[in-house]
């Protein structure tokens, strides 16, 4: 996904506009560096029923919402002005495959960083092809990061604030130029927290671990629906507690999840593999299921899957 691909259409304010209409002044980039909040849905295109099911896209908007009212800016849009916005978006961009929402609320003016404040808010939608890898399951090596992750009375990773991401992006590039696919950044207690932008889950003897929503995560909502699927469809409730880096090393398997990551297998931590390297049984099992709960294909959780045409 690239911002090269953004069709032609953007929702700004309240309004569909053109992409070339969508001009501000650059003295906006300061106030905006510092402030804004962003948010990110998927819509999955069944074939079968010509359908293109947004996901949680409720859930989404409200943690959208929550986002700009811990940086203090004006909520003019409800939750559910904002899911009609996106899905009318993917209408007018004639969305018809897998799509990706991203919601931006940002300010302008010429505040500078700190300063900013009463500052106008904008909001921004825009939609972009994205394609899915849930067909064929991503393999990832990964190291544990030498950055730790942000917390809560720090800079609260709960807020999907741009800021944040320089956090991740330090911790992903380091990575990537020592080799690895991507990072698990460990929090301030030395436990670990997410990957630069999934959560994580560990699985051992059988038993389905996560970190907890209070150690410097966001409050993932594909966690949350992984959470739900473990204990409703696979019978395997997930422990939500602190896990220890050396947990990774000796785990059966390990994944992370998220909106744009999916649910991608962890095959070595630190170069040592995960298991056999292979991905897991349990992996396997849960990627299906939410292969076909994301399509819509799953009645019990189709109040998840909004359609758009
Ligand atoms: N953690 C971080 C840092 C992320 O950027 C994301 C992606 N939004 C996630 C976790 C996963 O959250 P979600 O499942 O809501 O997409």
């Amino acid at each position: 996904m690239s911002d090269t691909q953004a069709v032609e259409y953007l929702w700004l304010d309240g309004e569909g506009i053109p992409l070339s209409e969508a001009n501000f002044p650059i003295s906006t980039i300061s106030a905006s560096a510092s402030t804004s909040v962003f948010e990110g849905i998927r819509g999955y295109w069944n074939q079968e029923v010509e359908q293109l099911y947004v996901f949680r896209c409720d859930e989404h908007m409200r943690r959208f919402d929550n986002s700009m009212k811990m940086v203090w800016m004006d909520r003019k849009f409800s939750t559910d002005d904002l899911v009609s916005a996106g899905l009318g978006l993917l209408r007018t961009n004639g969305a018809r495959k897998n799509f990706y929402i991203r919601g931006m609320a940002f300010n302008s003016g010429r505040g500078f960083f700190a300063e900013a404040q009463n500052l106008a808010t904008h909001l921004l939608l825009e939609t972009l092809p994205i394609e899915s890898h849930l067909g064929a399951i991503k393999r990832l090596d990964c190291c544990v990061s030498s950055w730790t992750r942000i917390a809560d009375h720090i800079m609260p990773p709960r807020i999907k604030a741009g800021p944040n991401y320089a956090n991740n992006r330090r911790a992903l590039q380091e990575a990537r130029i020592n080799g690895y696919d991507d990072a698990i950044l460990l929090n301030t207690q030395g436990k670990v927290s997410e990957t630069t932008g999934a959560c994580v889950f560990v699985i051992r003897d059988g038993r389905v671990m996560t970190s907890p929503v209070t150690s410097g995560i966001l409050e993932s909502i594909t966690r949350a629906t992984l959470i739900r699927l473990f204990d409703e469809q696979l019978e395997l409730p997930v422990l939500e507690r602190d896990i220890d880096r050396t947990e990774l090393y000796i785990a059966d398997e390990v994944f992370c999840c998220g909106t744009g990551r999916e649910i991608a297998a962890v095959s070595s931590v630190d170069r040592f593999p995960v298991g056999d390297g292979e991905i897991g049984p349990i992996t396997q099992q849960i990627v299906s299921l939410y292969r076909s709960v994301v399509h819509g294909e799953q009645s019990e959780y189709q109040k998840w899957c909004t359609p758009v045409w």
